[in-house]
C-alpha cells in the first residue's frame, strides 16, 4: 500500500496529460468483443432506411427506434460529405484502392452502452471497430465525455469506405466523421 499514493499521483497526472475530463478515465470499460462475440449476437433488427442489420444490446439507454434512425441519419451524412451521393448506401461502391464496399444493408451493427477491450491496431480499449472480414461495426453510446451519444459511428464508417485501420489517411475523411462537439482526437478506433 506505500505506492498507492504515487500511483494515484501518477493516474492523476496522466489523466491531466491526456484527456479534458478526469471522468474520461474513469468511464466504464466494458469485456473483449471480437470478432466471435459479435458473430454470436442476433441482428434482427434493420434500419429504415438503409436496411443495416442491427442488434441492440440491453445496456444501451437510447430506445430502439432512436437508434435505427440514427445510424441511418449519420450514415446518409458522412456518405453526403464524403462522397457528395448518399445513394451510394444502396449499391456496391468501388473504392479508389479498387476495393469494392457492399450495400449498407449487408453490414452487421452491434450497438453496446460503453467501451470495450479490442484488438485493434495500437489501442486495447475501443468506442466503436469496424471488422472489415466480417463487415460488422460495434459502436459504444457513451463513454466519452463531451463527444455526445454514439459519437464514434462515422468514423467506424469511414474505416468501412477506406480509411485504413492505422488511420494513415485519416486526414481524407477528417471533415465528415467527426462529431461536432468532440474535442478528442485519439479516442477512436
Ligand atoms: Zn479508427
Amino acid at each position: 500500500m506505500r505506492y498507492l499514493p504515487i500511483t494515484l499521483a501518477a493516474i492523476f497526472m496522466f489523466s491531466l496529460a491526456s484527456c479534458d475530463s478526469v471522468e474520461e478515465l474513469f468511464a466504464p470499460v466494458d469485456p473483449l468483443i471480437d470478432r466471435e462475440v459479435v458473430e454470436s449476437q442476433d441482428f434482427n433488427l434493420t434500419t429504415p432506411f438503409y436496411g443495416m442489420q442491427v442488434a441492440i444490446d440491453s445496456g444501451v439507454d437510447a430506445g430502439t427506434e432512436r437508434v435505427l434512425d440514427l445510424l441511418d441519419n449519420r450514415a446518409e451524412q458522412f456518405l453526403n460529405c464524403q462522397f457528395g451521393d448518399s445513394q451510394i448506401g444502396f449499391e456496391d461502391f468501388l473504392l479508389d484502392n479498387d476495393v469494392l464496399v457492399p450495400p449498407l444493408e449487408d453490414l452487421r451493427v452491434y450497438v453496446v452502452p460503453n467501451r470495450f477491450e479490442c484488438e485493434a491496431v495500437g489501442r486495447e480499449v475501443c468506442g466503436g471497430i469496424y471488422f472489415s472480414d466480417i463487415d460488422a461495426i460495434v459502436v459504444s453510446e457513451g463513454g466519452f465525455e463531451g463527444c455526445g451519444e454514439f459519437s464514434v459511428w462515422k468514423h467506424e464508417l469511414g474505416h468501412r469506405y477506406g480509411m485504413e485501420a492505422d488511420h494513415s489517411n485519416q486526414s481524407d475523411f477528417n471533415a465528415c466523421i467527426n462529431t461536432d462537439r468532440c474535442g478528442f482526437g485519439d479516442i477512436f478506433d
